[in-house]
This record gives C-alpha cells, structure tokens and sequence, in this order.
C-alpha cells in the first residue's frame, strides 16, 4: 500500500547531481519526514514529486499512477512553504478559498470549506481578516488550511516552521500531526531540524548530498545510527575504538555487558563504540580503568554539560541536574549505561 513511490530517481542541473539514484516510499495515509543539512536535496526532492521538476532518470509514482511525466495540475498535490506565499490583497477566507474558486466550486459551497478549515486551524470566525492584520504563526496556520482545503492526495511540507519561534514552532508541530492524522493525508515533510522531524513523524530518512543515510523510527535513529555521519548528525556522541569478545564490549579495559539490542547480531571484533552523552555517568568509586578528569561542568538548565578526560580523550557529558553531583572534584569515575551504546565498523 505504498501510496508515493519514487524508483531510482535522478536529477541533474547542468554537471552537478543533486540527487543520485533514490529510492523512497510512502504508505498511504502516514507522514514521512525527510531530514538532512541545507543544501543535500530535500526541496529538489519534493519538487519532484509536485511535478515541479522533472527526474533525470527514474520513475515516480503516485497511487499507483506513473505520473513522472505528467504536470503539476495532474497530480493533486498540495505544498505548504515556510514562507507562507499568502496573497496580501485576499482575505483569510479569499485565500483560503483560491484554490475551489479555480475549481468552479459554488459561493456557498466555498464558504462552507473555507470555514470548516479555518476551524481546523483554530482560526475560526477569523476569515474576513487580512494577511497583515494576524500574527506569523496564524499565517502559517492559514497556509496549511489553505492546503487541507483541497482535500489533496498528497501533502508536501517544505521547512513550514522555520519562521517561527520556539513556542509557536512547538505547538505547530502538534497541529500539523494531529491534522495529518486525523485526514490520513499522505504527505512528506521536509526539515532540517532533528527535534522537528521526530516531534511530526514515525518514520523519518535522513538524507545527505542526495542519497538516504538511514531510514527509521527516531529511536533506532538515535539509538542505532548506521555510520559516523548518522552518528554526529543524530546528536552527540563519544566514539571509541573498543572491541566485542562475544560476551562483553571493552573500552580503554572498562568491561560492560553486551545488550542484545547493542550487538544486534554483530560477531566478536573490533568496533568504532558509540556512547551518547547522556549514557555515561559519574561516581566517587570505581575501577582504576574508568577513572577520569573532570575538566569542564556548564551549567545548562535541565542538566549539566560535562567534560571529562578519559585516557587521553575527551568525552562529552549530560547529566541530569538531580544526578550532578557537585561534590565531585576533579578525579572522578565514569560508568557507562550498556543500553546507551551502539557499534559501527572499527
Ligand atoms: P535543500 O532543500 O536540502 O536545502 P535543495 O534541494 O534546495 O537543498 O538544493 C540541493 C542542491 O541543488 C543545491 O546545491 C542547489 O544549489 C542545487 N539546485 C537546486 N535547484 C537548482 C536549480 N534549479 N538549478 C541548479 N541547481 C539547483
Ligand atoms: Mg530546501
């Protein structure tokens, strides 16, 4: 039931690929994010689907349409931008409303849609109100409105909270899955913001220079990431050159039980060790192998950052406020969570 399915596609500007042989697909109904630094091909990627662009080779289908070659008009798709591309001179009603005017729909029947989506919104009762005279988060809010009006059979989301702030970009996130959600719109939502991509969707691909890194709920992402660059992209983390005996994992001689869901299959060897800061804690009393220098504790609200000196590296710390003792002087000793690790080839 795969709804959008793009089969290697390519694109080309001129010498440069952008995107190189990509292979992506959406179920039906659900919300995919696609997730990747400025720059690695993720609006080239939407613009594909649109029709906005045309692939330099490959295929893409749509309902188990091949609409590769079909224009934009024949795909029924709606793109919500971070800029709000709302028309000034248009009430909220006339702007959300612009898209059934141009299918002939009826006065009556037009209102009675554009009300029911500004609802949605929660910008009911709002519509004889102009672009200028409401906030940028509500003009985002008309933005999407504008969209699920149309009832598409796909959405595309290109950055749409980027404009805003912190608060408004959180509660946004919240509207945009619980419409999406309640609609089953099909749609693909694009960002560059971790947070923001775990906070919309269930599945997330991470993208870099036009080519998927990884695809995965946000837990195996973080927990399990495939490669140094998902590694440092997914967040933080401290990478040793350790080794798996079959029963244990050895860092710098610290022993630590093997988690089924650490090792995931992987035989005895040599590996790159992954511990995200927040897996590693400190003590009075430990080995002699796990004792460490403390040499730099910031203050960050929630929790403290912490640096430490670790035979000869430097690991990166986040304890809990509660957890942070601040008796500890300089010498302390680390111990390290055996679920919060993860391995990649050494
Ligand atoms: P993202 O949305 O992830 O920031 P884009 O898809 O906008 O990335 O761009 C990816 C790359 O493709 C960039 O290097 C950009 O310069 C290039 N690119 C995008 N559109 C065009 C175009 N119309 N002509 C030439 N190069 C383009
Ligand atoms: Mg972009």
């Amino acid at each position: 039931d795969n709804f959008v399915v793009l089969k290697n596609v390519c694109k080309r500007f001129g010498d440069n690929t952008v995107i190189g042989d990509l292979d992506l697909e959406i179920k039906k109904g659900s919300l995919v994010t696609l997730l990747g630094p400025s720059g690695c091909g993720k609006t080239t990627v939407l613009r594909l689907v649109a029709g906005l662009e045309k692939p330099s080779s490959g295929q893409i289908f749509i309902d188990g349409e091949d609409v590769t070659n079909t224009s934009i008009q024949q795909r029924d798709i709606c793109m919500v931008f971070q800029s709000y591309a709302l028309f000034p001179h248009l009430s909220l009603h006339d702007n959300v409303g612009y898209g059934l005017k141009m299918l002939k729909l009826s006065a009556a029947e037009i209102k009675h849609r554009v009300d029911e989506a500004l609802k949605l919104v929660d910008m009911e009762g709002m519509g004889d109100r102009f672009v200028d005279q409401i906030s940028g988060g509500q003009q985002q809010r008309v933005a999407l409105a504008r969209a699920l009006v149309l009832k598409p059979k796909v959405l595309l989301f290109d950055e749409p909270l980027s404009n805003l702030d912190a608060n408004l970009r959180r509660s946004m996130r919240e509207t945009i899955r619980e419409l999406q959600q309640r609609f089953n719109i099909t749609s693909l939502y694009v960002t560059h913001d971790q947070t923001e991509a775990f906070a919309v969707s269930d599945t997330v691909i991470v993208m870099n220079d036009g080519e998927i890194m990884q695809q995965g709920s946000p837990g195996d992402l973080y927990q399990s990431p495939a490669s140094m660059f998902m590694a440092n992209f997914m967040g933080d983390a401290n990478i040793f050159s350790g080794s798996f005996d079959g029963e244990q994992l050895n860092i710098n001689g610290y022993r630590i039980a093997a988690d089924p869901e650490v090792i995931r299959g992987n035989p005895a060897g040599d590996y790159q060790i992954g511990v995200r800061p927040e897996a590693i804690l400190l003590a009075h009393e430990g080995e002699p192998c796990q004792q460490c220098i403390v040499e730099n504790v910031v203050y960050m609200g929630s929790m403290y950052e912490v640096a430490v000196m670790w035979h000869d590296q430097e690991l990166l710390l986040q304890l809990n406020s509660s957890q942070f003792d601040a008796g500890l002087s300089d010498h302390a000793y680390l111990t390290i969570n055996p679920t919060g690790l993860f391995l990649l080839p050494a």
